[in-house]
């Protein structure tokens, strides 16, 4: 702005002066003489200009308001004729900024050629350029303090808008940044003083917004966590890759089958889990874009089964395999296996035993009657073998098969452990056995009572089998509020603790060829087991080898 209003000050008086000069001029053409001229000229010159001057082609500088025209001083500057006369002769009008050597100072010159009586006369107004410049410097000064004023007026004019533009914008996002930084779980309502102004409308426009976002949200978790509990509740492990085998859902049940953590395996490849027969399921069922079954064997020492589908899911190329534990399947495969094989060759024994001694009776029609006596008596003993063996089997049968509760009738336990001590004794004439109640009678129970006589005499026929004869044995029934609980102790030979837990397995024995010795082929506690699991009551026992055992049955009374 500087500049412009310098050339502002300079021009505004440059015109003014122009317009004196040719004022001026016009009242000097109204004078009869050159005297006039000059008179008229000296009465106006305290108003008009610093210096007036007055030149004529012919006759040169005739007037000067400051100079004696005659003194040497204004010849020396009247040398030469100064540029603005020559050039308003020329062009009838001159304007000019420069250094006098009279004044000794810049000044400004407007020369106007006009005519008097019919002559050419140059009418010359100085005026001393310092003063011009001064005012020109106020002016700037003025104008500057003025714009000054201005800009903070326009400042603070500007902040006020601003601020109060931006203060609801701020509201905004100071209600969201909570919900935006993760401090807060839902979206905050956003809060506006001026409810009707623009931003009331749009923080009412985002809250509705928000209400419907968040709503989606609360139904889209709502049905995503419904999903989650039903797989997570599945006894099926379920597993989901992407496209690249990229797992991006594995449930609990998966976890355990495949023995990983979930947080280490999603969002990572399939092949870490390790499983490539999976894997190859998997990139099988892709390919294939159908289901795809196979099964598979984990874990080394525990084995386990498992049958295995992968189906391609949905659009996006994924799969998801479903793994089922059918453990328990294989496991009652496998039992039943080793029961036939095993029952064969108890079978087999015996009846390779009777033939045996059959073909030595019969080749030897000349054995004393004392060798053939003692011969038939083994025949006989292994028939007896065989014969128990083979009720044995069928009790179990029987019993896989269930225990109807029309079988179930009223009867009394002491009554039944009674008759069980005397089927011992008569095979066991010296075992000592004694029976203690605990408990108002009477005893009842209701039970299948030939089942539940077998499960007491195979306990006591044990405790005197595995005892050194004469076996002491103690049978003691207690009667609880809610239970029966029969004791069966003897102070036999014990039984190791390893074996504690396979003494309830079909077949198994502690010492199978001291066991055989004994008559025993494994099954007497495994029917026990069944026995009572079928009347809801559990056997347990305790023993110390060298020590005896001791057998408790506990039986809910209702
Ligand atoms: P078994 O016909 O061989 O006796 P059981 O099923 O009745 O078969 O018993 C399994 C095994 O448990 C027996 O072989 C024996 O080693 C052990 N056992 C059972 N009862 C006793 C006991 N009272 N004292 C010591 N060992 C016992």
């Amino acid at each position: 702005m500087y500049p412009l209003t310098t050339n502002l000050v300079e021009h505004i008086h440059q015109s003014h002066l122009i317009k004196r000069v040719e004022l001026l001029a016009r009242e000097l053409q109204k004078a009869p003489s050159e005297a006039a001229l000059i008179e008229l000229l000296k009465k106006q010159e305290a108003l008009l200009f610093f210096r007036v001057t007055l030149y004529n082609p012919i006759k040169g500088y005739f007037f000067d308001s400051k100079q004696e025209i005659d003194s040497p001083d204004f010849e020396e500057e009247s040398q030469n004729t100064p540029a603005e006369i020559t050039e308003a002769l020329k062009d009838g009008y001159a304007y000019a900024v420069r250094y006098s050597l009279l004044f000794s100072e810049q000044m400004v010159y407007v020369a106007l050629k006009f005519n008097f009586q019919e002559n050419p006369y140059i009418l010359r107004a100085g005026f001393p350029n310092g003063q011009i410049v001064a005012l020109t410097h106020d002016l700037t000064g003025t104008f500057l303090i003025f714009v000054i004023g201005l800009l903070l007026l326009f400042s603070l004019f500007a902040w006020f808008i601003f601020h109060h533009l931006t203060k609801p914008v701020y509201a905004i996002l100071n209600s969201i940044r909570p919900f935006q930084e993760g401090r807060e779980e839902q979206i905050p309502e956003i809060i506006i003083d001026n409810q009707v102004s623009e931003f009331g409308q749009l923080a009412s426009t985002l809250n509705a917004l928000s209400n419907r976002v968040q709503y989606q949200i609360e139904t889209l978790t709502h049905e995503k966590n419904e999903k989650s509990a039903i797989l997570e509740s599945l006894v099926e492990g379920v597993v989901a890759v992407d496209t690249s085998l990229v797992v991006i859902y594995m449930n609990r049940m998966a976890e355990i089958f495949l023995d990983v953590d979930q947080q280490n395996v999603v969002g990572k490849p399939f092949s870490k889990i390790g499983q490539p027969h999976c894997e190859e399921l998997l990139k099988r069922a892709q390919i294939a874009n159908e289901p795809v079954f196979s099964v598979m064997k984990l874990g080394r020492k525990a084995r386990r089964f498992f049958d295995l589908v992968a189906v391609p899911s949905g659009a996006e190329g994924g799969a998801i395999l479903v793994l089922q534990d059918k453990t328990s399947l294989h496991r009652v495969i496998e039992m039943g296996r080793d029961f036939v094989a095993n029952a064969s060759h108890e079978l087999k024994t015996p009846i390779t035993i009777i033939s045996g001694f059959a073909e030595t009776l019969h080749d030897h029609p000349e054995l004393s009657a004392e060798i053939s006596h003692e011969i038939t008596q083994k025949i006989l003993s292994n028939c007896v073998r065989m014969e128990t063996l083979i009720r044995n089997l069928l009790t179990l049968a029987t019993l896989d098969e269930g225990l109807p509760d029309s079988r179930l009738m009223q009867g009394d336990l002491i009554d039944i452990v009674e008759q069980a001590k005397q089927m011992t004794r008569s095979i066991h004439p010296h075992a000592h056995i004694a029976i203690e109640e605990i408990g108002d009678s009477p005893f009842t129970l209701r039970m299948d009572s030939a089942l539940f006589l077998q499960a007491i005499f195979n306990l006591l026929d044990n405790a005197a089998k595995y005892s050194k004869p004469p076996a002491d044995i103690l049978v003691r029934v207690i009667k609880t509020e809610e239970a029966y609980l029969i004791h069966v102790i003897d102070h036999g030979i014990g039984i190791p603790e390893a074996d504690l837990d396979r003494i309830f397995e079909r077949f198994y024995a502690v010492d199978k060829s001291h066991s055989r010795m004994l008559g025993g082929s494994g099954l007497g506690l495994s029917i026990v087991e069944q026995i009572i699991e079928k009347h809801k009551g559990k056997i347990e026992v305790q023993s110390e080898v060298g020590e005896g055992t001791t057998f408790v049955i506990s039986l809910p009374r209702v």
